[in-house]
């Protein structure tokens, strides 16, 4: 089943349907501020295993329970001073914190951790329908394992459509890029996966916040998969003259793309050519859509110049590096 909503203005009558599906053990995929969700009952160990079947996602890769109100977190987990003090500055948003958790979210949510990942979205949509269940909802990327995670409802129902038992289309998402996930378990802090709210937000929070090793090279379950990938190889460009070393690379394939940023993408000459944005948000807005898009329209490699580090740039870095395999030319 499909539905339309504006995020603006909706009925909440519209979403009981989608409210009853997850109180009955169903599973359903509905628009976030950051990329849309595939959601079940956090405290359905049955529910949830169908996600992972959906996705055809490896068991040891946890899954992130949402709320709609911090009063749901006493039977999730154990709230620390410094989860208070972000909670506070930072939800509902892309934020994702890890801590401990209790004995009642099953074991299939967290990948046999001790630990839980918990977020409380933005999105209006999201959260009336979290509110609605009075449920918590254990929900990853509603992408097939390994894409590219979905911004619009087009992609979701290209990877779900027959898989799920409901999609939500609440138009695209604002961030485009997953929650920051963040691990309060450890000292000092560490940001497992870089996201919207910056780790110079956080330290001007809470102080030192360092990039776990998970941001580089993989700790967290699930970072050590190969994420984000669209069918076509993805080349990142880390050369001073971007124009000359891609149409160098280039002469080697019949279909290049150039996911371009910081150039005019006519300069590059090439079959496909599109255009990441003005800044690094548009960048991160833009950035998943586009590598479907590079699919879509039948790339056979795909070169894309990143942002600069530092703010919302270190997210799209980091998907856009898991997306190429780490591969460069220079
Ligand atoms: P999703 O947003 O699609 O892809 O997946 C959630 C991500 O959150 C996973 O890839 C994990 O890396 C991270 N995550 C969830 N729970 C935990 C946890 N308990 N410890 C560390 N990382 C986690
Ligand atoms: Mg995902």
């Amino acid at each position: 089943m499909l539905i339309h909503l504006d995020p603006q203005s909706f009925s909440e009558e519209a979403l009981l349907p989608a409210a009853k599906i997850l109180q009955s053990g169903g599973i359903c995929a509905f628009p976030t501020e950051t990329v849309y969700g595939l959601g079940a009952n956090a405290f359905n160990e049955k529910a949830v295993s169908k996600i992972f079947e959906a996705k055809g996602r490896p068991q040891d890769n946890p899954l992130i329970v949402h709320v709609s109100d911090t009063a749901q977190l006493k039977d999730i987990c154990y709230v620390t001073m410094q989860a208070k003090q972000l909670i506070a500055k930072f939800w509902g948003g892309p934020l994702t914190l890890i801590l401990p958790k209790t004995d009642r979210i099953p074991r299939t949510v967290t990948a046999g951790l001790d630990t839980v990942a918990v977020r409380m979205p933005s999105h209006p949509i999201a959260n009336a329908l979290i509110r609605l269940t009075g449920l918590p909802i254990a929900a990853p990327s509603a992408n097939l394992s390994g894409k590219p995670s979905p911004t619009t409802a087009q992609d979701v129902i290209t990877d779900m459509d027959g898989r799920c038992d409901m999609i939500i289309d609440g138009g695209n998402c604002l961030w485009g890029v997953e929650s920051t996930v963040l691990d309060l378990t450890v000292s000092p802090p560490a940001i497992l996966r870089p996201g919207a709210v910056t780790k110079e937000m956080l330290s001007a929070e809470i102080g030192t916040v360092i990039y776990g090793t998970g941001v580089g090279a993989p700790k967290s379950p699930g970072m050590k998969y190969k994420h984000y990938a669209p069918q076509a190889p993805v080349l990142i460009v880390e050369a001073e003259d971007a124009v000359s070393a891609v149409s160098h690379h280039a002469a080697n394939y019949e279909k290049p793309g150039i996911l371009c940023f910081g150039y005019a993408k006519e300069a590059f000459h090439l079959p496909i050519a599109i255009y990441a944005g003005d800044d690094e948000a548009q960048y991160a807005a833009r950035l998943f859509y586009s590598l479907r898009e590079f699919d879509r329209q039948g790339a056979d490699v795909i070169y894309a110049i990143p942002p600069h580090s530092g703010g919302i740039g270190d997210a799209v870095r980091n998907r856009l590096y898991k997306a190429a395999g780490g591969k460069t030319i220079q």
